[in-house]
């Protein structure tokens, strides 16, 4: 396999706990798991909880014995976001001694008048020092990165080659007003602390990927393989099937049905009698069988 990276191969998947495994989760991560074990690779979970007002009670506990019950074991601990502010901090403010990062106090209203990407408005009025960024960000500021103009190009080993436009992006939230993390930062700095080599997930967050390419160059971290898969939709609607959109939770009873949707859902092949196998089977069978480019 054609790869940005000669370390061992080192995938995830990483679930916000904002509710049950659905379907469209499900899919993500059997392929991420399958490509991860096709390769000899680690598959490593982490449970991203950064945005501690989204976590829902017992969604962790809940999304965890699902992955074990379809016979989806990830190697090594669980890495959870929501004790990793300080580490987070680092990060910001090498961003922030780089020069990178102003304050935004634009409000939603004055967003909402200019639709698109962020028009830019604070990004010369409010540099972030990097005394500043270690401290909290004034009262209902934000903290975001001066994405620039830059292009940012990857192959992704799904989609093909992508390249995204920093100016039609626009420039991303660090650190949210209310004081958490964002996601963008969250996700570049954990994939880089477990050595995290390729990414297989949704291409609902296709565009994401520039921000954290770009996140990734600024704090000369290693790079990482995209893979995104197609969106799985709610039936006879374009709407992504997720928890936002009511996606009901897998029955974890109908382990291998679920397992044998999804790998339908990914152009694989299914085992033939696949009724008379156990769990643990049918996945043995996926990763042998296991190949990204059958993909649609
Ligand atoms: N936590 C994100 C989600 O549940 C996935 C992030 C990623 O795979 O980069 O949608």
């Amino acid at each position: 396999m054609q790869s940005l990276t000669s370390r061992p191969y080192t995938g995830r998947f990483a679930p916000s706990p904002t509710g049950p495994l659905h379907a469209g989760s499900l899919f993500a991560a059997l392929a991420s798991y399958l490509d991860a074990k096709a390769n000899n690779g680690q598959w490593l979970l982490r449970i991203e909880d950064v945005d501690t007002l989204r976590n829902v009670e017992g969604a962790c506990e809940t999304i965890i014995q699902s992955l074990r019950n379809h016979g989806l074991n990830w190697d090594g601990d669980i890495h959870y976001q929501a004790d990793k502010n300080s580490y987070y901090q680092t990060g910001l403010d090498q961003l922030a001694s780089q020069g990178q990062l102003f304050y935004c106090d634009c409000t939603r209203a004055q967003l909402r008048e200019s639709p698109g990407p962020y028009p830019g408005f604070c990004r010369q009025k409010k540099q972030v020092t990097y005394s500043h960024a270690s401290a909290h960000a004034p009262a209902s500021h934000a903290i975001r990165l001066d994405c620039g103009e830059q292009q940012y190009s990857f192959n992704d080993r799904v989609l093909g080659p992508q390249s995204f436009d920093m100016q039609t992006l626009g420039d991303c939230i660090l650190k949210r007003r209310d004081s958490l993390f964002a996601y963008q930062l969250a996700v570049v700095m954990d994939d880089a602390a477990q050595g995290i080599t390729h990414v297989v997930r949704g291409a609902d967050l296709l565009e994401s990927t520039a921000w954290q390419i770009a996140l990734q160059q600024s704090l000369h971290l290693p790079p990482v393989d995209y893979a995104h898969l197609p969106v799985i939709t709610l039936a006879n609607s374009a709407q992504k099937l997720s928890k936002q959109t009511g996606a009901a939770a897998l029955n974890d009873q109908y382990a291998n049905k679920n397992l044998l949707r999804a790998l339908q859902q990914l152009n694989q092949p299914l085992p033939l009698s696949p009724e008379q196998l156990a769990t643990e089977a049918i996945i043995t069978w996926a990763v042998e069988h296991w190949d990204i480019q059958k993909i649609a």
